[in-house]
């Protein structure tokens, strides 16, 4: 059994989101378009060993980001404890995270660095789980966990749980930019119209235009209909998506609850573009240029 294992846990913006209503439960039925980007962070998991049964066995988090929490708050920390408790696991953990994703940014850094610590137990106690099995572990942390433990560009419905696999982005550069304000989610849940009152984004066209790998046709149907409350709140979000669609962005939104605004370009050049003109206009600091992986 190795003792060490490193994991890459992808960022991931919506090329599409769209909610249909709220449920009795009070959480929100959605339909989004889930894409992951390069931009990751890295997370090395070490496990010491074996301690008596009946110990604590402590789980111990690092990082280069000292605004996240590094105890059982941290989404890592709690993946791996449910491991360990649901596989009645006893050697003790140090996890380092070194942080690359913005935080509290709309790109499910929490939810990715807990599937990454997830694919970690299940390697390093070589438990033989599946993506299925993990996914449903993951379910419990959060409803963007499951996407992440796949990875893989899907189709997400019912809470986030619901995933329909799909085609990638045909190749392109995927420009990120978070400018320097928090958006709560719930804010933005508590502020949304109801669904009858919302402009839906197209998701079926979407959907057809991934199929075909029709870049063109995918970005002119990128939409977020959370943007009716953070836009409205904030002006740096639409001063982005303007600096990057002036830019020759082929479609530039928020992704998730935000603010991070991301867009997608068929050009090299026109990216580093808009990445200067938004750092020179200093309407955010965190700009970063990706691939759709
Ligand atoms: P989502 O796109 O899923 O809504 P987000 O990008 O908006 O996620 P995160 O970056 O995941 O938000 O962080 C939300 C909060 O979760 C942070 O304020 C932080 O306190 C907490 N958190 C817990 N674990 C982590 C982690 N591993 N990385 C970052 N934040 C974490």
């Amino acid at each position: 059994m190795n003792n060490k294992v490193t994991k890459t846990a992808y960022a991931k913006v919506n090329l599409a989101l769209d909610v249909l209503g709220e449920r009795e439960d009070g959480y929100h039925e959605v339909r989004m378009i889930m894409h992951n980007l390069s931009l990751a962070d890295e997370l090395t998991f070490t496990v010491g060993d074996e301690l008596p049964k009946d110990a604590q066995v402590p789980i111990l988090l690092t990082s280069n980001r000292e605004d996240i929490p590094t105890d059982e708050r941290n989404l890592a920390v709690r993946a791996v404890r449910l491991m360990y408790d649901a596989y009645d696991l006893h050697r003790p953990m140090e996890i380092y995270l070194q942080k690359y994703i913005p935080v509290e940014a709309g790109m499910a850094g929490g939810s990715t660095d807990a599937a990454a610590a997830l694919h970690a137990v299940n390697d390093l106690y070589e438990l033989g789980l599946s993506d299925g099995e993990l996914a449903k572990i993951g379910l419990r942390i959060g409803a963007d966990v499951p996407y992440c433990v796949y990875g893989k560009p899907a189709l997400s419905e019912g809470i986030g749980e619901k995933l329909t696999f799909l085609k990638p982005l045909p190749d392109s550069i995927v420009l990120v930019a978070k400018p320097p304000i928090s958006l709560s989610t719930a804010y933005i849940y508590t502020n949304l119209a109801p669904a009858k009152e919302l402009t839906h984004p197209d998701i079926d066209g979407m959907l057809a235009a991934l199929e075909k790998e029709d870049l063109k046709g995918i970005c002119n149907r990128m939409s977020n209909v959370l943007e009716t409350v953070s836009v409205a709140a904030y002006r740096e979000i639409e001063a982005i998506k303007q600096t990057m669609m002036i830019n020759h962005a082929l479609g530039a939104i928020m992704t998730g609850s935000g603010p991070t605004v991301f867009g997608v370009f068929d050009d090299q050049a026109a990216a580093e573009k808009a990445r200067d003109a938004i750092l020179r206009l200093g309407i955010a600091q965190e700009v970063f240029l990706t691939r759709p992986i």
